[in-house]
């Protein structure tokens, strides 16, 4: 896209610090439904679903998750038995062998650090073994102490299309949008980019003309 055009745009929809209520404001009414897609029934099935859903679907791991969780109950479960059993009950979710590792490796620490609970705080979560700082993030948030803005990579391209941010690396993405969006949202915020651009701001055709934001993106294409 010529600079001319994109200085053009953001001129047209206005500075982002005057867009950012608005866009949540009507995200949140085309997305009334958008949350975690991950199916959890407490603190540590949580961890462990968002800890499975690292390079694969959501869908996917919903559908392991479910035996997994009737089988492994506490933490104490997943190394009472042999890595290759824990193995192929996640076989399924990909690159089983890493996260059976950082699975055994979360499990050892909360138990022998946490008293067998799942830490709220980020810098803690950060040091369970395989557990990176979106991951922390997104299960912070939904434990309900959100302290960060997890980024994706739903996020980040929306966030670049919306003139939120001009960063590629995630960490920075976080800084840029920690520093735009009101604290109150920091938890739902990823959940509505994160189902705008599944359903209308999608990768490779977003459909602009469907789009609730169309006149506070400099991106549009209408
Ligand atoms: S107007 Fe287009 S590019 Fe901008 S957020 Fe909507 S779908 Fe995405």
């Amino acid at each position: 896209m010529p600079r001319s055009y994109v200085k053009e745009a953001r001129k047209r929809v206005g500075p982002k610090r005057a867009r950012i209520r608005p866009v949540i404001e009507r995200l949140q009414e085309a997305h009334p439904d958008a949350k975690i897609a991950l199916r959890s029934g407490d603190p540590v099935q949580l961890l462990v679903a968002v800890m499975l859903s690292a390079q694969t679907t959501d869908v996917n791991v919903n559908k392991v998750t479910p035996a997994l969780f009737e089988k492994y109950r506490k933490p104490e479960d997943y190394l009472a038995v042999p890595p290759e059993e824990l193995e192929r009950d996640i076989y399924a979710t990909g690159f089983f062998r890493q996260k059976t590792k950082s699975l055994r490796g979360t499990m050892k620490m909360l138990i022998e650090e946490f008293d067998g609970e799942v830490p709220r705080r980020v810098e803690e979560l950060v040091r369970l073994p395989g557990v990176a700082r979106k991951t922390a993030n997104v299960v912070a948030a939904e434990l309900g102490k959100p302290q960060g803005i997890a980024v994706d990579t739903h996020v980040r391209r929306l966030s670049q299309r919306l003139g939120f941010t001009r960063r590629e690396d995630p960490v920075k993405i976080e800084r840029d949008l920690m520093r735009l969006v009101p604290r109150p949202d920091w938890g739902r915020f990823p959940h509505l980019l994160i189902w705008h651009g599944r359903r209308v701001c999608i990768a490779r055709r977003p459909l602009c003309e469907d789009c609730a934001i169309s006149d506070l993106c400099p991106s549009s294409r209408v």
